[in-house]
């Protein structure tokens, strides 16, 4: 948990964008411990350590394999050991946009399901593409990180069940762990997270879960690879290890991460990042500015904000890092200037979160 101290005795910039976030000093110690070698029984031990509190946070009796690489590599993974006939991308920001690109420079045939940025994806828009056929695996952003919406996973995956034989591939990795995902209940067949984002970890490290359906898929899909390939992913984990050489520091800095998260337990994370969130709306309200979501579609791990004040958000993040060492993000993309993004993720308390809206308003 990060405390005042922590976050003004440090002399580097304190990070309320929507990624990477603060990590803090525990878990860099725990990132820069000596290392080991990744075949001997101190890695197996590190390696099962994790397991079951990782199943706990996904909700999954499924193993989660841990992969040296960002969440992009699981996400071009997931396809390259699945598709075998055309892609649905739901589309509603930057990075679901994206997913799409990757798809298409992979090879597959991939189609559009696109809404405006600051929309979610809506059950009825799905179900009415499924129903005219043809599709065979369905991508989702559950948490359009760009645009600060949140779709309701719960009801595109009630869609999802009526149509068993099409794969789920869930992108958790703003929201996983800030609000409960049951992935076995939603049926999910592959949910990826990434380390610098909810989880307030370094860069670099991706967490993922395949459904036993999607296992039986991927055995008979050719061209997997090798970095990617979920059947390695399985092969290596049966004995606590990885099919190639991880990131060492990362599995540590999870662990110690994962002792927090329990020590706080998951239901307070949720509450707390409920309770943060909270702050981040009243300011908003209270400045008369007003949401890029929709009511009801409203990230709860971060808040993109409609610059209908027409700030000079430039302006103010610099005066922001000149005075307080501190920024959050100026828009992403597209819609850069006109909207601006706080986040909550991680480590943050309303102590910290209520600091640093107290140094927006300073320096405004
Ligand atoms: C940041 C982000 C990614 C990409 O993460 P990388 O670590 O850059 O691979 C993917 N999806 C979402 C929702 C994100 O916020």
């Amino acid at each position: 948990m990060a405390t005042l101290s922590d976050f003004l005795m440090t002399s580097s910039i304190q990070l309320f964008i929507p990624g990477p976030v603060n990590v803090s000093q525990k878990t860099r110690n725990a990132f820069s411990r000596p290392m080991i070698g990744h075949r001997g029984n101190d890695f197996k031990k590190l390696y099962a350590s994790c397991q079951p509190r990782l199943q706990a946070l996904f909700q999954t009796e499924r193993p989660v394999y841990i992969s040296t690489s960002s969440a992009w590599g699981v996400m071009e993974g997931a396809l390259r050991n699945l598709v075998q006939g055309k892609v649905l991308h739901c589309m509603n920001g930057a990075f679901s946009d994206k997913w799409f690109d990757v798809a298409e420079r992979c090879g597959y045939h991939a189609e559009k399901l696109q809404v405006d940025w600051g929309n979610p994806i809506t059950p009825e828009l799905l179900r009415a593409r499924l129903e005219q056929g043809d599709i065979d695996l369905v991508t989702l952003i559950h948490n359009e990180t760009s645009t600060g919406v949140l779709s309701s996973l719960k009801e595109l995956a009630e869609v999802m069940k009526q149509f068993p034989n099409i794969f789920f591939v869930v992108d958790t990795v703003s929201s996983f762990s800030t609000i409960p995902i049951s992935m076995d209940e939603l049926g999910i067949d592959v949910m990826l997270t990434g380390s610098q984002k909810a989880l307030a970890l370094p860069p670099g490290l991706a967490l993922f879960s395949v459904s036993q359906k999607a296992m039986e898929r991927a055995a008979k899909i050719k061209g997997r690879g090798y970095y990617f390939d979920f059947l390695e992913f399985q092969k290596n984990h049966e004995g606590d290890m990885t099919p190639s050489t991880p990131s060492i520091g990362h599995i540590y800095a999870l662990q110690s991460k994962l002792d927090d998260i329990f020590e706080e337990g998951i239901h307070e994370r949720y509450a707390r990042h409920a309770r943060t969130n909270k702050l981040v709306h009243d300011w908003v309200k209270h400045h008369g500015f007003e949401f890029f979501a929709p009511e009801g579609y409203r990230s709860l791990s971060l808040t993109c904000v409609k610059n209908n004040k027409e700030v000079d958000v430039a302006a103010w993040i610099a005066r922001l890092k000149e005075k307080y060492h501190t920024i959050i993000d100026g828009g992403y993309g597209k819609i850069k200037g006109t909207t601006f993004r706080i986040s909550n993720m991680g480590d943050e308390t309303e102590e910290t979160v209520s600091q640093l809206l107290s140094w927006l308003d300073d320096v405004r």
